[in-house]
């Protein structure tokens, strides 16, 4: 594997990226990968390509950077979605580990449908020299989203959609946050925002299956402990890979949703 910059006349050569996926924690190995660096204004990313049932797709660990493991408050959004634009791909999927607020089974999915954020410290947009309000009415592509429902019922595995709640982390919530959140929300993780954002201000195509790693604070037997989520994930990792790699080759080849005007009379 030897790491390349891409450069214009090599981007007309490379095969087309239909998504790219940015994934979570446990997205650690990159077996028959290549890896090329992507320059952003917000940072150099690395991507790692690979055919998935005969489509072309770009992974980006959202957790590697300059540390080991970069905290979700710190992981560069910008950058690692200005990358997904730059490879070319129109398609994003995200994984996500997420708390349960309602009682889904461990090792389950979970599709958001909308979400509530409540992180404090991120950069959240694009347009920092201008006014751009981008509207929110449907934040997860249907496209990806259908593919990614229909790839889990083939299989017959657990899923649900629902309300995906972002906090800022790192450390987990505390009783009285869950106990609000629950009212309005189905699952917490602290990845999800802004990335579901600033994928929508670029109008590329994004949707994302969550991993049911563990229950939120007050909801299970005790203490919450990153074991048992890492212990979740593994077991869950297979099957994820599955999943997207059927939906990836659901895709249709033209888009046929709303993401890419999402943009359209959005400037003040
Ligand atoms: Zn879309």
């Amino acid at each position: 594997m030897q790491k390349q910059k891409i450069r214009k006349n090599q981007r007309e050569q490379d095969p087309e990226i239909s998504a790219v996926i940015l994934g979570g924690v446990g997205f650690t190995s990159f077996e028959d990968c290549s890896y090329r660096m992507i320059s952003t204004p917000y940072g150099n990313v690395t991507a790692y390509t690979r055919e998935m049932k005969k489509r072309q797709v770009a992974i980006i660990p959202r957790h590697a950077g300059t540390q080991e493991h970069t905290p979700p408050h710190r992981i560069n959004y910008r950058a690692n979605v200005w990358a997904a634009k730059e490879l070319g791909a129109k398609r994003v999927i995200s994984t996500n580990s997420v708390g349960t607020m309602k009682n889904h089974p461990m090792g389950s999915f979970v599709i958001p449908d909308d979400f509530l954020d409540f992180t404090k410290n991120r950069v959240s947009t694009f347009f920092d020299n201008e006014t751009v309000h981008v509207d929110m009415v449907e934040p997860y592509c249907p496209e990806i989203k259908k593919c990614l429902k229909d790839s889990l019922e083939k299989r017959s595995i657990t899923y649900d959609e629902g309300v995906y709640a972002c906090t800022e982390g790192p450390r987990f919530e505390t009783r009285a946050e869950i106990n609000m959140i629950r009212q309005f929300g189905d699952v917490v993780g602290m990845t999800g925002i802004p990335e579901v954002i600033l994928a929508k201000e670029l109008e590329l195509c994004y949707a994302s299956i969550c991993t049911v790693t563990n229950y939120a604070c007050g909801m299970g037997d005790g203490k919450l402990t990153v074991d048992e989520v890492i212990e979740t994930l593994e077991g869950a990792k297979d099957v994820l890979l599955g999943v997207i790699s059927d939906a990836v080759s659901k895709l249709p080849a033209k888009r046929n949703c709303s993401c890419m005007n999402a943009t359209a009379g959005a400037r003040v």
